[in-house]
């Protein structure tokens, strides 16, 4: 089976957040399962500047505005299809902005580019390639279903995933008659949303099947408080939307070999968390005691709840536990941030900034990752503490509910429980569970069997890997029905 994959990020090549992790671990899970993936990603320079020979299969003279290209790379197990591009994709800065963080204002023809270009290989522009299968991530990928769907690609199977519907791509009706589609396109069934053009909107209009990373985040986007306006959309799909958990790349994330770390351990063999939680705490400025050791990896933002983290800092304190920050994001949840690590010296400390090293040394050596998001439609930090025994303290949302058994009576009793969970959005039920986690950490044997349940847990991508090869297996086989 050859499955095409369209994604604006790639892990190890170019990442901005969890969407990056799936897409350059999935094709590597299915490798064994009887599908060969090949991603077309675009040029940027960090992506460019990776390969000195460039075979090009596919040219363009004019691509919304200047010369491009497709050429074929291989690194790390990945096919690739780069989208060499340069009047789009070669800047200095982020993928979709500025050193400064602002967003390209092009980035509506940015990414039609690249999505007319995954249209026309999937209707077989390169020579001795016909996917199967079209598989789209996010906004910046989405519209390739609607060229497909408007034009000879209708037939080829899709598949669109949602990582987050925060991100919709959502543009004014004057970019309409740019993007090349016929007049009937601009449709309520269309690419029409909301008076202008919706990218997120015309994937999901367009894909025969729309996953997203968790059973409960699919469910949770048919809401109106979930669903960021489109609610109504996922609910005439309903018989087309699945939630399949993301998994983690369990060879990068890996405590026995992880080579970010300061020491190495297992499941049968933890004491080196030690030696990590020495590093955490002498990075942070933190004092060093036997006291629970709390950390936060994430964006500093408001989906991720660090709002309400820094409201009850005070209490984290109170509570005998030491907390460690590291993230970047909004400057004032920055400001609240830094301002409590001043306040409670040795207590609190906050690295702003990212840095990959430093968050595999945390999940190494601290003793429970909090996870306070307002939504999170699958999150990973929490699947990294699982694996490293940093016992994961999670908001009821999303991915989180569905990978998190929380530390209940029952479950404690039964030996399951691997983490905390509390009510979304509610600073008291937060605080309570930070509580019942610096409890639990007194209670050394609940506390050990809780971490080793947690790093026995499978978070690899087999099984995730497995449901995404039934549903492209179930799509090819209803079009050749
Ligand atoms: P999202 O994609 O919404 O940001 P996820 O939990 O799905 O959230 O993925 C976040 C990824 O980014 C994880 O791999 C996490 O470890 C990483 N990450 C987030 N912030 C930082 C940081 N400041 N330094 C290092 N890694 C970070």
């Amino acid at each position: 089976m050859q499955v095409l994959a369209v994604t604006p990020e790639i892990y190890p090549l170019v990442k901005t957040g969890g969407l990056a992790d799936v897409t350059g671990a999935l094709p590597l899970a299915l490798k064994g399962q009887g599908v060969k993936m090949r991603t077309l990603v675009p040029g940027y320079p960090i992506v460019t500047g990776r390969f000195k020979k460039k075979k090009a299969v596919l040219q363009y003279e004019a691509l919304h505005g200047g010369p491009a290209s497709v050429f074929i790379a291989e690194t790390g197990g990945l096919d690739l299809l780069v989208l060499d591009a340069p009047h789009l994709f070669d800047r200095v800065g982020g993928p979709y902005g500025d050193a400064t963080g602002a967003d390209w204002p092009d980035n509506w023809r940015r990414f039609a580019a690249l999505s007319l270009v995954g249209a026309d290989i999937a209707a077989g522009a390169i020579s001795g390639y016909a996917p199967d299968l079209v598989h789209v991530h996010d906004w910046q990928a989405a519209m390739t279903l609607a060229y497909m769907r408007y034009g000879t690609a209708a037939g080829v199977p899709s598949v669109i995933t949602v990582h987050n519907l925060a991100f919709q791509g959502q543009f004014g009706a004057s970019i309409f008659p740019e993007l090349g589609l016929p007049l009937h396109a601009m449709a309520l069934d269309g690419v029409e949303y909301y008076g202008g053009v919706g990218f997120l909107k015309a994937g999901l209009q367009a894909a025969s099947a729309i996953t997203t990373v968790s059973p409960t985040y699919a469910q949770e986007i048919r809401t109106a408080e979930f669903g960021m306006g489109l609610n109504g959309l996922l609910n005439t799909r309903t018989g087309d939307l699945v939630g399949i958990v993301n998994g983690i790349d369990v060879d990068t994330w890996n405590p026995e070999t992880d080579k970010l770390l300061a020491a190495n351990f297992s499941v049968r063999a933890m004491k080196g968390r030690q030696a990590n939680r020495l590093v955490v705490e002498e990075r942070f400025g933190l004092e060093r005691d036997n006291s629970p050791l709390l950390c936060v990896v994430s964006r500093l933002t408001w989906q991720k709840g660090i709002d309400i983290l820094a409201a009850i800092g005070e209490a984290i304190v109170e509570s005998g536990a030491k907390l460690a920050v590291l993230g970047s994001g909004d400057r004032a949840l920055e400001g609240a941030l830094l301002a409590g690590a001043s306040r409670h010296r040795g207590r609190v400390g906050v690295v702003i900034g990212y840095d990959e090293p430093l968050s595999h040394q945390m999940q190494g050596g601290c003793d429970a990752i909090l996870i306070p998001s307002r939504f999170e439609p699958c999150g990973l930090t929490q699947l990294y503490g699982l694996r490293y025994g940093c016992v994961p303290v999670v908001a009821r949302t999303g991915g989180l509910a569905d990978t998190v058994i929380d530390a209940n009576e029952a479950a404690v009793a039964a030996g399951v429980a691997t983490g905390f969970q509390f009510k979304a959005n509610d600073g008291d039920a937060f605080i309570h569970a930070v509580r019942r986690t610096v409890a639990a950490f007194a209670a050394k044997p609940v506390w050990t069997s809780m971490q080793k349940q947690g790093m026995k847990a499978d978070v690899s991508w087999a099984r995730s890997g497995a449901r995404y090869v039934d549903l492209y297996r179930s799509l090819i086989g209803k079009r050749q029905a």
